[in-house]
């Protein structure tokens, strides 16, 4: 069985003030059933890390080189000297306003395999591209141009995020989360498989009830612990 992953996303939000949420989130959960995996903005990586009890840190990004002149880029080995144990690469944010290729979430996510950390492979297709019957052709060159060999359950997980789902509060139909997550499952039969987008407390019981939804990937609602700390405990 792929492991159960409650990941957070906190995306360009927080500071040192907000790492009472992660203190709040371990009180809540002292010895959580299913893995918890926060990935604030990288400023925060080693602070959020120490004080992260149970909880483990990830980054939300990394270079495909270890070290080198990139102005502004975070190495993978970095954030794994900062205290984290993951890093997403492939966010549709990144993929949209960064110009990342699969070809370069899957450098990548080499990167991020050569450094010890998960990598958090992001994928998903556009509402013109569902719109158009394509989601499932887009998800096929999605994986296979973004997910390096050798991935398994121990160094690699596949989020599935909907583009039109992500910060709309525009969720799919459970059947079209089924559909989509048993396709992936029929290529990866071992790694975890997050599904995200507008995931919150009130929805994510009917959610992980899907076949082959191995948790989830959350943006807005994983900014505070009394938000997310339901979605904790639905897949626990
Ligand atoms: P959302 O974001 O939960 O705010 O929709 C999800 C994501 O982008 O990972």
């Amino acid at each position: 069985m792929p492991r159960k992953i409650a990941a957070g996303n906190w995306k360009m939000n927080g500071t040192a003030a907000d790492l009472d949420q992660i203190k709040a989130l371990a009180s809540a959960h002292p010895s959580p059933s299913v893995e918890i995996l926060i990935c604030p903005p990288a400023t925060l990586v080693a602070h959020m890390a120490d004080a992260a009890g149970p909880i483990k840190v990830g980054g939300q990004d990394c270079h495909a080189e270890p070290s080198g002149a990139h102005t502004g880029d975070i190495a993978a080995p970095m954030l794994a000297a900062a205290g984290a144990t993951a890093v997403i690469v492939g966010h549709s944010e990144r993929r949209t306003d960064h110009a990342e290729t699969d070809a370069i979430v899957q450098a990548k996510a080499r990167a991020a395999h050569a450094a010890g950390l998960t990598a958090v492979i992001c994928i998903g297709e556009t509402l013109q591209e569902r719109e158009a019957g394509t989601t499932l052709s887009v998800i096929d060159t999605q994986l296979s141009g973004s997910v390096p060999e050798g991935a398994s359950d121990s160094n690699t997980v596949i989020a599935y995020e909907p583009l039109w789902a992500i910060g709309t509060g525009k969720v799919p139909t459970l059947d079209q989360i089924a559909e989509v997550h048993a396709h992936i499952r029929a290529k990866h039969t071992d790694l975890a498989i997050l599904y995200g987008g507008s995931v919150k407390g009130s929805n994510a019981t009917e959610i992980f009830g899907v076949p082959h939804v191995n948790g989830a990937l959350v943006g807005g609602a994983s900014l505070k612990a009394n938000d997310f700390s339901p979605i904790v405990t639905a897949l626990e």
